[in-house]
């Protein structure tokens, strides 16, 4: 069938003819890291007031030519998603929930004032890219992925401040290695007293690469401090309340067997985070989304009442968070070591990316 017969956009693929080299591509394949190494093609499609959405195409990775006024090097007009194909160990090529990132970036681009992408749109582009470079996606069996990042940014050349009227849009992809290769272990958290990631009526619930400028001074002040991410705190003001990690969402496991999330508002609506609210239950968890203060933390974590508290993103999936340092204290959760729900949690999470158990709930897409 024609992409017309199935309303579907057509990226049609003009292949590389230099592709990165088989011995050098598994060479990468064995060690990829993350964000460093990137496959062979690109998606993109460009949007104007006039033509709408137009120019769809998968084509050789290749840099841009930009004009220097181009808006988004001056205004940040910009938005991008994240997420992952996974390889089976049938050799079947899947993506998870791609659809929330579709309606997520839908949103983003309504916040930064740039065009809609229809969610088909979306999901072609990224399917035709990760099948056209389905040799870069990790074997099954050490958890590796393809990191799929499609992105949407002001291209126009113009240095009025309004939303730009040339827009482009691009899906890159790379292979990135299982995230903790030694056993999963915990991190600290530094508990930012200065900086705040976003308030009420910002920018923080768009995945918008503005944010992660705002919050690099802050990842630099926990680096300094020991620490291995920021703890953002909401504006509030005083002790504050948890909002997320800056590019993971926040959940605590309390002795009465509730799982607590902060509410949306100012945070990143996560898909991972949304994952680990459907499951809950079947870890016998009551989730709840609603306040929680660094006070209840501190207190929580010295009585007892405080069991687990883990951090929720695409890119490590779950992460323990066992320690946290501010200026003025410092403790601990759970012995400092990561908790059972945790790592129980994880382990599900991953085994349904990887088809290693039932996906009772759909959230599987196969592409290859
Ligand atoms: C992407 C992101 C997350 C995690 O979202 P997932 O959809 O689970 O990957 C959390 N916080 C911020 C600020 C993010 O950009």
């Amino acid at each position: 069938m024609s992409p017309a017969e199935t309303g579907r956009p057509a990226y049609p693929l003009t292949r590389t003819t230099g592709p990165v080299p088989e011995e050098a591509r598994r060479d990468i394949l064995s060690d990829p890291g993350f964000g460093k190494h990137f496959t062979d093609h690109m998606a993109t499609a460009v949007w104007t007031p006039d033509n709408g959405w137009h120019e769809r195409r998968v084509e050789p990775l290749a840099p841009y030519s930009l004009h220097p006024s181009a808006a988004v090097l001056h205004y940040a007009q910009e938005i991008f998603e994240g997420l992952k194909a996974y390889r089976h160990a049938d050799g079947s090529i899947w993506l998870f929930r791609p659809g929330f990132n579709a309606r997520r970036f839908a949103r983003s681009a309504e916040r930064l004032a740039l065009p809609q992408l229809p969610e088909e749109d979306f999901l072609t582009s990224v399917e035709e890219l990760v099948r056209a470079d389905r040799a870069w996606v990790p074997e099954a069996e050490g958890e590796g992925s393809l990191y799929v990042r499609p992105f949407m940014f002001a291209s126009e050349a113009f240095l009025g401040v309004r939303p730009a009227e040339h827009v482009t849009y691009s899906v890159i992809a790379g292979p990135a290695g299982p995230y903790f290769s030694g056993g999963v272990t915990g991190i600290t958290l530094w508990v930012s007293g200065e900086y705040t990631r976003a308030g009420r009526g910002g920018t923080g619930a768009a995945k918008c690469g503005g944010n992660y400028a705002g919050s690099l001074a802050a990842q630099m002040e926990a680096r300094r401090n020991g620490c291995d991410q920021v703890l953002y705190l909401d504006d509030t003001g005083g002790d504050g309340n948890l909002e997320e990690s800056g590019t993971m969402n926040l959940f605590v496991v309390t002795s009465a067997g509730e799982l607590v999330t902060p509410g949306l508002g100012t945070i990143l609506d996560g898909l991972t985070r949304d994952t680990v609210l459907a499951l809950a239950d079947d870890f016998d968890l009551t989730p709840v989304e609603r306040p929680f203060s660094l006070t209840d933390l501190r207190n929580g974590a010295a009585d007892g009442t405080v069991t687990e508290v883990f951090a929720a993103g695409t890119a490590a999936v779950i992460t323990p968070i066992t320690a946290f340092k501010s200026p003025t204290a410092d403790f601990t959760v759970g012995n400092a070591t990561p908790g059972k729900h945790t790592l129980a949690i994880r382990e599900h999470i991953l085994d349904i990316q990887y088809g290693r158990t039932p996906d009772t709930h759909g959230w599987l897409h196969r592409v290859v």
